[in-house]
């Protein structure tokens, strides 16, 4: 881990205004360490390092951390919302529709949003969501 990008969970839990607890750091530590993470798989990792966390008290962390800004969720069709904490850009993902692996792309064009509608309608435009999907390198040689 690079010592420029590191933040201590605890800083930051503070600076949004919330209480550093067990469970809200076992919960920015798996997804630290495991971006695009299911809550399910979270709920999991928190479990081995903490040991006492109900899955209803992860999910509660998730949603508080969301709300604050601390997390951001991804709602993939057909698929778990995922969670990472690259949040400080409008960064895209990539899915494998094989193995369901998911994956950062940068911004298209690197401001939010990213794309511009040929015809907004007269709406205010705020965020444009944009889901890559296909094959990962793995499954394409896999089959072929
Ligand atoms: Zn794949
Ligand atoms: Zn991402």
């Amino acid at each position: 881990m690079s010592e420029e990008t590191f933040v201590d969970n605890d800083v930051l839990l503070r600076r949004h205004g919330l209480h550093v607890t067990a469970p809200r750091l076992a919960v920015l530590r798996a997804v630290s360490d495991r971006p695009h993470t299911t809550a399910d798989d979270i709920y999991k990792i928190a479990r081995a390092e903490i040991g006492a966390i109900s899955r209803q008290a992860v999910y509660d962390v998730l949603a508080a951390l969301t709300d604050k800004g601390l997390l951001r969720r991804i709602q993939p069709a057909g698929s778990p919302a995922r969670y990472e904490n690259r949040v400080g850009d409008n960064h895209h993902h990539l899915i494998c529709r094989t193995c369901n692996r998911m994956v950062d792309v940068d911004c298209a064009v690197g401001d939010t949003p990213c794309l511009t509608a040929a015809d907004d309608s007269g709406y205010e435009i705020d965020e444009a969501e944009v889901v890559y999907w296909g094959r990962c390198p793995e499954c394409v040689a896999a089959i072929s």
